[in-house]
């Protein structure tokens, strides 16, 4: 029987071993299908405090890892594939293998929904990012496209406006999904150009891996056309991954698992933290600070019972 169980090995997932460790609960971290979350993803990370000169997202990880490690933090392989939440002690199964747990912590993250293009996944983190906050100071003065229609889109493509010479809106449609404010803003930034009725088919060119253009379909006539650019932001929402807690636990009309005073969930005992619970901030840090605040409420969750 385990003390704490957290799913999720991205900042929430780490910081909640981090202190849970400390508290002496000897976590079990369930690592995932995407180890390491989106920060495995990205390249050089400037704005998680402590790294004036950035940190490279990979290695964040791998830091918070080795820290992790260091106060007994238990790591498995694997995705977790059933849970049973209806009772406690709380059962996970992992194919055959089955875990008990007295308290559970989700951080399980959020994944950027792709394309589903070959040359989309090869170019990631090499021009193709899903994250204009994490990358977008690296296009200065230079072109780039968002796809999508949607609010993560609008706000990708102003926010890169403050580096990039000229953003190209491309969506699949001739109108936006965006909030009126965010069409708004869009198109009264003269940086800001927009495509319409068009989907990317491919991203070139991986044999040079990085970005040289972009090559759309028009969605109403078929044809073909190249449009040069230095990087693609795919800007066509997050899913939090979420599916497993289906009817188990309270969640936002989108998926998103809903926290309360703290990190507490719907089930007593079971805690959620970093982007599988916010669909606002989505940071490493704010990540890290929620998996802090769920170790600590699962701590005195337990502490409460004895
Ligand atoms: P979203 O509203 O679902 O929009 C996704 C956009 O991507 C849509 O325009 C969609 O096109 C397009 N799209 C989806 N799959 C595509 C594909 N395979 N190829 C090309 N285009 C594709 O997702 P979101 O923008 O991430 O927003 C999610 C929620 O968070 C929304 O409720 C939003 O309001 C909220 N949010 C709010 C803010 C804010 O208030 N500042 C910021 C970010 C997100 P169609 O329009 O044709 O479906």
């Amino acid at each position: 029987m385990r003390n704490v169980v957290i799913i999720g090995s991205g900042p929430a997932g780490l910081t909640a071993a981090i202190y849970s460790g400390r508290a002496n609960l000897q976590p079990l971290l369930i690592r995932g299908v995407e180890a390491g979350g989106q920060l495995t993803l990205t390249t050089l990370v400037e704005n998680f405090p402590g790294f004036p000169k950035g940190v490279q997202g990979p290695d964040l990880v791998e830091m918070m890892q080795k820290q992790a490690t260091e106060f007994g933090t238990e790591f498995k392989e694997g995705n977790v594939t059933r849970v049973d939440l209806s009772r406690r002690p709380f059962v996970l199964e992992l194919g055959e293998e089955r875990i008990e747990t007295r308290t559970l912590i989700i951080a399980s993250g959020a994944s950027a929904r792709l394309l589903g293009l070959e040359s989309e996944r090869k170019l990631l983190g090499h021009g193709v990012s899903t994250c204009a906050t994490c990358d977008g100071y690296f296009f200065r003065n230079k072109e780039v496209v968002v796809v999508g229609g949607g609010d993560t889109a609008a706000e990708d493509a102003l926010f890169l406006t403050r580096y990039a010479s000229q953003v190209s809106l491309v969506h699949r449609r001739d109108q936006l999904r965006a909030s009126k404010i965010m069409q708004d803003r869009l198109r009264r930034n003269e940086k800001i150009k927009f495509v319409w009725n068009s989907v990317p088919t491919d991203i070139l060119d991986p044999a040079k891996g990085e970005v040289t253009g972009v090559k759309l379909r028009d969605t109403k006539t078929g044809a073909e056309t190249l449009k040069a650019c230095d990087g693609v932001f795919i800007g066509i929402g997050h899913s939090p991954n979420t599916r497993l807690f289906t009817g188990q636990l309270e969640m936002n009309e989108v998926g998103y698992i809903m926290t309360r005073g703290g990190a507490k969930t719907s089930v007593a005992g079971v805690f959620a933290a970093g982007d599988v619970q916010d669909p606002v901030y989505r940071q490493a840090i704010t990540a890290a600070g929620s998996g802090c605040m769920a170790a600590i409420d699962a701590e005195r969750f337990l502490e409460a019972e004895h």
